[in-house]
């Protein structure tokens, strides 16, 4: 599924953030968004997100103007989109369970009653994609320690795979490792690159220009107001603007 940004002006209150500004993300490649703090790849993230409407131009997804469609329907293609910030979140249980919550939430009622059905006559219940997308993490071994004593980057490795068991057509990356050791860091640039070969599109934002370069197929540099170039990772790290 694609999803594109499409000639979008953002900003809040009189501020602007960027105007003009257009991106597309197709299945099985991985964009990056590169630029500066503060020029707002975190905002066009929360754009792509759906979480907020662009103040002009649009959004779309499978060709859809997203917000031309009903919430029903957006809701729907909100299902579509997993993402993950700069800092895990995790509530207090065990790897697992936190990396079960994206599935738990998607999962319709009907789904969710099988789930119990099933639990109840003693079945294997609907976690093997947790624990599989744990095991892309590396975190096999850990699945059943509680969120609190993992560490900071064994945290953001389970929040990554609660994204990648939500089965997304899309991730979004906002500085996922940015407060990540090197060794860390390569776990989910590994996981990234496996998202990537299971046909997800991926768009990471990130200020760190050698991550772009080791993963991205395509970047987009964001400075003050605008994208200046989006290509082809390689071509527009050999041709500095
Ligand atoms: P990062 O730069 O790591 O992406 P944030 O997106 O949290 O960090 O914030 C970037 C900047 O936006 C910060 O200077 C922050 O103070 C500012 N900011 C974030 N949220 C708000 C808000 N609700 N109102 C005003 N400024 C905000
Ligand atoms: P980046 O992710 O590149 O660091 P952001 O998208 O976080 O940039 O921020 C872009 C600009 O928008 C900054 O000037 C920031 O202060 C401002 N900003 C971000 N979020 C808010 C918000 N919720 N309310 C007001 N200003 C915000």
């Amino acid at each position: 599924m694609t999803l594109e940004a499409i000639n979008v002006h953002h900003g809040y209150g009189n501020e602007t953030v960027f105007e003009g500004v257009s991106l597309t993300v197709t299945p099985g490649e991985v964009v990056g968004i590169i630029g500066p703090s503060g020029v707002g790849k975190s905002t066009l993230l929360r754009l792509l997100a759906l979480f907020d409407a662009p103040n002009q131009g649009s959004i779309s997804y499978e060709n859809e103007d997203v917000w031309q469609v009903s919430e029903q329907q957006r809701l729907e293609y909100r299902r579509q989109i997993g993402m993950v910030f700069q800092e895990a979140s995790l509530f207090d249980a065990s790897a697992r369970r936190n990396a079960e919550y994206g599935l738990r939430v998607r999962q319709s009622w009907t789904d969710r009653l099988r789930h119990e059905l099933s639990s109840l006559v003693g079945k294997t219940n609907g976690t093997g994609d947790a624990i599989e997308a744990l095991d892309t993490v590396g975190l096999r071994e850990k699945v059943d320690q509680d969120a609190s004593s993992l560490s900071g980057g064994e945290a953001q490795r389970v929040a990554f795979a609660r994204a990648l068991a939500y089965e997304p057509d899309i991730l979004l990356l906002d500085e996922p490792t940015s407060d990540l050791d090197p060794r860390n860091t390569a776990v989910i640039e590994d996981a990234v690159l496996e998202a990537k070969k299971r046909g997800i599109g991926v768009v990471i934002a990130t200020h760190d220009m050698h991550q772009a370069e080791r993963i991205a197929d395509r970047v987009a540099v964001l400075l003050e107001n605008d994208i200046i170039e989006v290509g082809d990772t390689e071509t527009v790290f050999e041709n500095p603007t």
